[in-house]
C-alpha cells in the first residue's frame, strides 16, 4: 500500500480506500469479507455515505477493534427517506442519521457536507444552521475535520473559498473531466454527441485540482470508473475502453488527489483494484486512449507521463504541476510550490532539449519551453 497526506489534515490516507455503499443490502458475511481484505492490504480509508442503518452497523461490526486503524468518511446530510437516500438539510433529519453514525463509529474523521453541487445546495449549507452544525461537531471533536462532497467544479470552487473545509470527495475520471461543467455525468449527454463534446479536460474541472493543491485541500476521487461505463466496450466514450488500473492511475495522478475510493462488492473486486500497485508503467498510461478523441486543448499537460523516461531525469508531469498551479496567480506563487519544485529529484534546469519527451507526448506539450518557464517562475 502506499500513503499520501490528505491535504493540510496531516492524515496519511492510503492511496487506495473502500467506498462502502456497494456493500449496502448485503449480508455481514460479505461486508466483513470485502473490509478484511481492504484492510489486510493497508486500506486505511473508508467512505460511509450510506444511510442505512444495517450497512452502518454491518460495516462498524466488521471493523470492531479495528476502527482505531482505519481513518472513516462520514457524511453530515445523508439521509434515507422510504428506504431511497436522499440528501437532507432539515437540522432535525440531519442530526437524527450523523449522531447515529458518530454512536457506530466514536468519532467521525472527515466529516462531510454531502453533495454540494448547486447554487442551492450551497446556500442550504452555507446560509444556515447545518454549516453552525459541522462546526461545533469539529469543536466538540465528534468530526476532527470538514470536508465536503461534490460533482460539480464551479460549486466545489465556491466551497473551497469559504476557507471551511480541509478536503473534497470528487468525482473524478477522464470522461468527467472532459465534460463541460454544468454536466455531471455521461447520461447528460447523447451517445452520438459524446465524441463532439469529449474534446480535452475541461480547463474549469482542471482550475479545481490546482485550487485544491494551491490551498492544500486534500481529495478523495469518487466515481473513477464513470458507473463501469469506462471500462466497457459498449459505453465507453473513447475508442476502447480503459482498464481498471488505467482509471485508478489516471484519478491518483490529478492535482491534490491523495486517494481513490472504488466501491467494490466482492473480495475479487477489491483485489482487482489492489492488483493496481503491481500493475507496469505500462499497464497504467491511460493516454493512449485518452487522446483518441479530438482534443481541443492539445497543448495542456494532463500530468500522464507518457512522454517518460527523460535522459535527464526529470519528472516532466510533477514540474508542470507546480508550473501549472504557479501560472494561476504568478504574483503569489504558494511558498510550498516553490519548494516541492526545487525539491524534485532531477531539476528541471538539467534539460538538455534533446525532444526525446515532445516526440512521446500524444498531448502536444511545449514541455522543452515550458520547462524553461518553470525554472524561471520557481527557482
Ligand atoms: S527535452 Fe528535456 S525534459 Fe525532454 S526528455 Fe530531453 S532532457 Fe528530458
Ligand atoms: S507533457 Fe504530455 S506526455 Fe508528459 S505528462 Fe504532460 S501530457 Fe503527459
Amino acid at each position: 500500500m502506499q500513503f499520501k497526506e490528505l491535504g493540510k489534515t496531516g492524515k496519511m490516507v492510503s492511496t487506495i480506500g473502500l467506498g462502502c455503499e456497494h456493500l449496502d443490502r448485503k449480508p455481514y458475511e460479505r461486508v466483513k469479507e470485502v473490509i478484511d481484505e481492504a484492510l489486510n492490504h493497508g486500506v486505511n480509508l473508508l467512505d460511509v455515505f450510506m444511510p442505512g442503518d444495517e450497512v452502518r452497523e454491518f460495516t462498524a461490526k466488521a471493523l470492531g477493534a479495528r476502527r482505531k486503524d482505519v481513518l472513516i468518511q462520514g457524511h453530515i446530510g445523508a439521509t434515507d427517506i422510504n428506504q431511497q437516500y436522499d440528501i437532507s438539510r432539515d437540522m432535525p433529519t440531519v442530526k437524527k442519521y450523523f449522531e447515529k453514525l458518530l454512536r457506530l463509529f466514536g468519532h467521525i474523521d472527515f466529516g462531510m457536507l454531502f453533495f454540494i453541487d448547486s447554487e442551492e445546495d450551497f446556500k442550504n449549507v452555507f446560509e444556515t444552521e447545518f454549516i453552525t452544525y459541522a462546526e461545533k461537531l469539529k469543536r466538540d471533536g465528534d468530526i476532527l475535520h470538514i470536508g465536503f462532497s461534490s460533482h460539480n467544479p464551479v460549486t466545489a470552487a465556491r466551497v473551497i473559498e469559504t476557507g471551511t473545509v480541509e478536503t473534497v470527495m470528487f468525482s473524478i475520471n477522464p470522461a468527467f473531466d472532459m465534460l463541460p461543467a454544468e454536466l455531471q455525468n455521461l447520461d447528460q449527454v447523447e451517445e452520438e454527441k459524446r465524441g463532439e463534446i469529449l474534446r480535452g479536460i475541461d480547463p474549469i474541472r482542471a482550475n479545481l485540482y490546482k485550487l485544491c493543491t494551491r490551498k492544500n485541500i486534500g481529495v478523495t476521487a469518487m466515481k473513477i470508473l464513470g458507473a463501469g461505463k469506462l471500462l466497457s466496450p459498449e459505453h465507453t466514450p473513447y475508442e476502447k475502453p480503459l482498464s481498471l488500473n488505467q482509471c485508478v492511475h489516471y484519478a491518483l495522478t490529478r492535482p491534490a488527489v491523495s486517494s481513490v475510493l472504488p466501491g467494490c462488492q466482492t473480495v475479487a473486486e477489491m483485489q482487482s483494484i489492489l492488483g493496481y500497485f503491481s500493475a507496469t508503467d505500462a499497464e497504467k498510461d491511460y493516454a493512449p486512449i485518452i487522446s483518441s478523441v479530438k482534443n481541443d486543448f492539445a497543448g495542456s499537460c494532463v500530468y500522464c507521463s507518457h512522454c517518460q523516461p527523460c535522459p535527464a531525469g526529470i519528472d516532466i508531469a510533477a514540474a508542470h504541476k507546480y508550473l501549472d498551479i504557479a501560472k494561476l496567480d504568478e504574483k503569489n506563487i504558494p511558498p510550498s510550490i516553490v519548494s516541492h519544485y526545487t525539491s524534485l529529484a532531477a531539476s528541471p534546469a538539467n534539460c538538455t532539449a534533446c525532444g526525446n519527451c515532445e516526440k512521446r507526448c500524444p498531448f502536444d506539450v511545449p514541455i522543452i519551453e515550458n520547462l524553461k518557464y518553470a525554472e524561471k517562475l520557481l527557482r
